[in-house]
């Protein structure tokens, strides 16, 4: 078995083969995940060496599973996300790259899993039972202790398409250049006169501006295009431009520099 998938099983099985007793209506699927790895983690099945669905009956033999290839393709370009309620901070850096990150800190797994497969979600948990569900469609297990790693590993595996500043990292709308003059009522006079390039969320309508985090963030931004790009680099798949960012010059008025979106 593969390492990156060996360490999903328990302790005193991950060395050599290892050995399960399956009932005789077991599909293969059933067996993989019985072992403990979710089939979202798996690309490919071979019993004794002949390729395989997860559908098939189980029989006698040695099964060989392949991981997920990165970049993994998600079922929409650019990706959707719907992320487990342990990963709001993760929810927040996707947002902060312009990825559709949806997020509820109150879902149940029976509501993550149905907005997954209805909104064709790539559904990110740490949570393998979650994954296991025979309802989910795309799911990733999310590797890493902290959302910097998590962050890291989601960008790894999908490689997206990146369009920082364009989404409310609050509620994942998108964001739209704003004047000083539409928001100056919602800003402390402090920031009304320090700052000059504003924009708005569109859902909830959260004023966004280059304040004292942005530094912060913007390493955030730098280690995330440096992260796909060493992806798409590895793979090698042609580096794609990012579809849209928003500029915020030094004077004047944010501007959106959108370009047509292309997808494929
Ligand atoms: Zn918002």
């Amino acid at each position: 078995m593969p390492a990156e998938l060996r360490f999903l099983l328990p302790l005193a099985r991950r060395g050599g083969t290892v050995p399960i007793l399956a009932a005789g209506t077991d599909t293969v699927g059933h067996v993989v995940q019985a072992a403990g790895i979710p089939l979202t983690e798996v690309s490919s099945l071979a019993m004794d060496g002949v390729p395989v669905r997860s559908s098939a009956r189980a029989v006698d033999g040695v099964l060989d599973l392949t991981p997920v290839v990165r970049p993994q393709r998600p079922p929409t370009s650019p990706p959707r996300f719907l992320l487990d309620v342990h990963l709001g901070g993760l929810a927040r850096r996707l947002r902060l790259l312009g990825l559709d990150a949806a997020y509820h800190a109150d879902a149940d797994d029976a509501a993550l899993v149905e907005q997954a497969a209805v909104e064709e979600r790539v559904l990110l948990s740490q949570d393998r039972g979650l994954l296991r569900r025979r309802a989910v469609l795309a799911g990733a297990l999310v590797r890493g202790a902290g959302t910097a790693a998590q962050l890291d590993d989601v960008l790894d595996r999908f490689a997206p398409p990146l369009a920082p500043w364009t989404r409310c990292m609050s509620c994942n709308g998108l964001l739209g250049p704003v004047s000083l003059q539409e928001v100056a009522t919602q800003l402390e006079p402090g920031t009304r006169f320090t700052y000059r390039d504003f924009a708005r969320c569109a859902e909830c309508g959260r004023v966004y501006w280059r304040g004292a985090h942005a530094a912060r963030l913007e390493r955030v931004v730098a280690r995330a295009k440096d992260v796909v790009h060493s992806r798409l680099v590895s793979s090698g798949a042609a580096v794609a431009q990012p579809l849209c960012e928003l500029a915020f010059p030094a004077d004047g008025l944010v501007t959106d520099t959108c370009s047509p979106r292309q997808d494929g």
